[in-house]
């Protein structure tokens, strides 16, 4: 006789509903680094544990919903749920998505929109308060994008934090928001409510926006006599962050932080964040070495600050007005993390030497015969300088040893990330290669720094992230969902009940 499912004993159904849920094949956090624009992970796809536990009451009784996935994408659906589902899915809910589109409030006056917007807000609130196993939220789109820029009223600062921790469970949140004033203000609303946060994605607010010493003020107020708990700090840097400041800043708030990943990888085409020098802007660590073959002596220079000479001249460090700091000056802002195991400041590892090689390509500009005459000249003495030298043997080295000085510096540090700027076919096309630093440790305990053999690399256009960059809706896509089909999904994703014919 064939084995059914009913044949099986309960810990090999159990273990089946381990596979019945896929919100174990995502990674916790879900969200990445703001430069891996990866669509988010989670989907509404609850069906399967559904249909599983309503097969029938043995394993209804054997098996509690968990790990259940939430993507909501209109406030109806969000009422919905405020309402018509039974508290084995409410219970069950492990992750949500927030994609709501704002209305189109062009006909109300900005007193209604504020008005309407106070309640929604409070049922929103009620929305998440429910689910009381929640651990991730991330929000892309929200109804509270409503902005009215030419008299710079906001209309979600009037918003107000609730006075109770409305998110009591919540591990991850994540804000993937567009609109430059929603990013800037809407995560003040959501932080301080996570007594138990330990991974943060979000970006530097501008001058408009709240800060995240401020935030986390907010959060010690409520908190108090508490450290706060996070982890990883997912941080898209804006045009005028100075790194050594941010790093003070962001150690003083979150003492206990062991992945710090800062992104500099440049925006959309608005003003001078042009996708094509959108790499210029990150932090940069000059190397100089003493020789190009056999390298005894090395010598960093730190560009902290993401200056906007840097951007007009990336190609001239020596021309920017801002004096670089001392590489041992941000060394020793690194100092104070004393939980760090993994960085990756978005730091551009630039070889001094570089400058000096010959290029590959004819510029573009110099199209007369003296001019060409004079390239070649100049090309072939380069040439002659740099033969037998291996620059990428030789960047290797010189990033071994800015990292070994780092990780002097912080004994819990695993790995490092350096970054740099490659033309695949000359500057029309670039890339940026993502250098993975380790440290080992030998039989003896002895720490040895060594860079991966694998490099990533990525086109630059790739790597630009939008977050925080764009005026209300420009740049967010049309909703192309139909708004009956997402309900007729969500039906099922809520319904808890064993069907026909149980046995
Ligand atoms: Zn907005
Ligand atoms: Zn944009």
């Amino acid at each position: 006789m064939p084995t059914r499912l009913l044949d099986l004993s309960d810990e090999i159904l159990a273990h089946i509903a381990h596979f019945v849920n896929n919100d174990t094949s995502i990674p916790f956090p879900a969200f990445t680094p703001h430069w891996a624009n990866f669509p988010v992970a989670v989907e509404s796809s609850n069906r399967d544990q559904l249909r599983f536990r309503a097969t029938c009451r043995r394993i209804r009784s054997l098996y509690r919903l968990q790990g259940l996935h939430l993507v909501v994408k209109s406030w109806g659906i969000l009422e919905q749920w405020c309402h018509q589902v039974p508290d084995s899915v409410i219970n069950g809910m492990r992750r949500i998505v927030i994609d709501i589109k704002p209305f189109n409030e062009t006909e109300s006056t900005s007193d209604q929109v504020d008005g309407e917007m106070l309640s929604m807000w409070s049922i929103f609130i009620t929305f998440l308060s429910q689910f009381t196993s929640l651990e991730e939220l991330i929000i892309l789109n929200t109804p509270f994008c409503q902005h009215d820029i030419e008299n710079l009223q906001i209309t979600s600062r009037t918003l107000d934090l609730p006075t109770f921790d409305y998110l009591p469970t919540l591990k991850s949140l994540g804000f993937q928001i567009k609109c430059r004033f929603c990013a800037n203000y809407i995560p003040r609303l959501f932080i301080p409510a996570a007594p138990k946060l330990l991974h943060l994605k979000t970006i530097c607010p501008t001058k408009i926006g709240a800060m995240i010493t401020n935030i986390i003020k907010t959060w010690s107020s409520i908190h108090p006599d508490k450290t706060h708990p996070l982890r990883s700090l997912y941080y898209r840097l804006n045009e005028d962050a100075d790194l050594n400041e941010e790093l003070s800043e962001i150690n003083e708030t979150f003492p206990l932080l062991e992945e710090l990943y800062f992104s500099a990888h440049g925006s959309c085409n608005h003003g001078f964040h042009d996708s094509s020098t959108a790499k210029s802007e990150a932090p940069m660590i000059i190397a100089k070495s003493d020789s190009l073959v056999v390298p005894d002596k090395w010598a960093f220079e730190w560009h902290g600050v993401l200056d906007f000479e840097l951007i007009l001249f990336p190609r001239f460090p020596g021309r920017c007005t801002y004096t670089p700091c001392d590489f041992l000056d941000f060394v020793e802002k690194l100092g104070v993390y004393r939980n760090l195991r993994k960085m990756d400041c978005s730091i551009n590892f630039v070889l001094h030497s570089e400058h000096g090689m010959p290029s590959i390509f004819m510029p573009a500009t110099e199209r007369g015969r003296l001019e060409y005459d004079r390239f070649v000249r100049a090309q072939r003495s380069k040439t002659i300088a740099y033969q037998g030298v291996n620059i990428d043997k030789l960047r290797r080295t010189g990033m071994t040893e800015a990292a070994r000085i780092i990780m002097d510096e912080i004994p819990t540090l695993e790995e490092c990330i350096f970054w740099t700027e490659v033309e695949i076919s000359g500057p029309s096309f670039e890339v940026w290669s993502k250098y993975t630093i380790i440290r080992k440790y030998d039989d003896e305990g002895k720490s040895i720094v060594e860079v991966d053999p694998y490099v990533e690399r990525f086109p630059v256009l790739w790597t630009s992230n939008e977050d925080g960059q764009c005026d209300t809706l420009d740049g967010l896509p049309e909703s192309d969902t139909d708004d009956s089909e997402s309900e007729g999904d969500a039906e099922s994703d809520m319904s808890d009940s064993e069907s026909e014919g149980d046995p």
